[in-house]
């Protein structure tokens, strides 16, 4: 008999929201982006899914090599960089497409012999003052690396800081377009953000994330109305029912008290799972497809909810933590944070499990 709580990954979700893209941008090059083990979904598991993009995005060359080792033969784009010299011959050789972000970079491509010149995406700050170079700087990069014998085609690349709001974008363009003028290589702008929201600017080649997994980028448009449906669901059961008495409190720090009696039903799952620690009374919760609120304080290995709603609840009745029937987003939103964290942050702990359409896999 196995902890109840598990991970299922809906790999139809992902095909629909995949095809989504294509809806939305139908004349681009699609880059999946897949970092963080494909936003806490698992990589490998998730990758049957994504056989329709032209190629895949992350940062960690590990998982890179790994998919080259595992015959991915798209295009793979390190959207970090290499972060050392000794990088360089392992990116060539796997054919990885790099982006180059600051000068540093440029100096180790032009002191590196490579077997095989790479594909190059140059990074423009536009405005978020993360990665990238001053737009005044651009045409100059642009000049060196064209004449490096490291280089074989260049592309010119920005992320906007602001895509989910409405006057977001257009001063980082304006900073684009002056940078880049005259510069003839193809483009890459857009996030999930910017593809649902100017798909007209997305330039050739886009790189959605969080949209591919079914959660939204922004706060206030759900993924259902984008169209986009959740590829994971955290599913779990209840383990234990209490009956609380009025004034009774549940959970460490007592943070919840009943009002009047009822009953509590006891989760398999805590924030040693991934569950977000600081999510408050009121989170919603989904037993026997049933909304209903977290009550106290998620524990390391427990979340405790009220049942005053859900009569016919007993121990061994399914719980949905997030995923269908229950969007990521809400319970992020009640935690104060994103869609993107708490997909990410499923713990090693939780077992997952592939499945081709949605709903309950019922051979568990
Ligand atoms: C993570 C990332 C993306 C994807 O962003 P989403 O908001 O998940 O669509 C795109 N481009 C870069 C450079 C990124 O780091």
């Amino acid at each position: 008999m196995a902890r109840p709580l598990y991970a299922q990954i809906n790999l139809s979700a992902l095909r629909s929201n995949l095809a989504r893209v294509r809806e939305l941008a139908p004349r681009t090059q699609v880059l999946a982006v897949v970092k963080a083990n494909a936003y806490g979904h698992g990589l490998f598991r998730v990758l049957p899914a994504l056989e329709a993009a032209d190629g895949l995005a992350l940062v960690e060359p590990e998982a890179a090599f790994e998919l080259r080792e595992r015959r991915y033969t798209r295009r793979i784009l390190m959207l970090e960089g290499f972060f050392a010299e000794s990088e360089l011959p392992e990116f060539a050789q796997r054919r990885l497409a790099t982006v180059v972000h600051d000068h540093e970079q440029i100096r180790m491509l032009e002191a590196a012999t490579l077997a095989r010149p790479l594909e190059v995406f140059v990074k423009v700050n536009t405005g978020m003052n993360r990665l990238g170079f001053r737009p005044t700087d651009v045409a100059d990069v642009c000049r060196r690396l064209s004449s490096s014998p490291s280089v074989a085609a260049l592309r010119l690349m920005m992320h906007f800081a602001r895509a989910d709001e409405d006057d977001g974008i257009a001063e980082p363009l304006a900073v684009l377009e002056s940078a880049c003028k005259g510069l003839p290589y193809p483009r890459s702008l857009a996030n999930s953000a910017g593809v649902v929201r100017f798909p007209e600017v997305g330039g050739d080649i886009i790189r959605p994330g969080i949209m591919l997994y079914g959660a939204t980028p922004f706060p206030f448009d759900s993924a259902d109305m984008l169209g986009l449906k959740p590829v994971m669901t955290l599913r779990s059961a209840l383990i234990a029912v209490q009956e609380l008495k009025a004034n009774e409190s549940v959970g460490y720090g007592a943070m919840y008290t009943a009002s009047r009696p009822h009953r509590v039903g006891v989760i398999a799952g805590g924030y040693a799972d991934g569950y977000p620690r600081h999510a408050p009374n009121g989170t919603p919760v989904l037993v026997c497809g049933r909304k209903v609120r977290l009550a106290g304080r998620p524990s390391m290995d427990m979340l405790t909810v009220d049942l005053s709603d859900v009569p016919d609840a007993c121990v061994g009745s399914p719980v949905v933590l997030w995923g269908e029937g229950l969007p990521v987003d809400d319970v992020a939103s009640a935690a104060a944070t994103l869609g993107y964290e708490l997909l990410c942050a499923v713990a090693p702990r939780v077992p997952y499990v592939t499945s081709e359409v949605g709903g309950i896999d019922l051979e568990l």
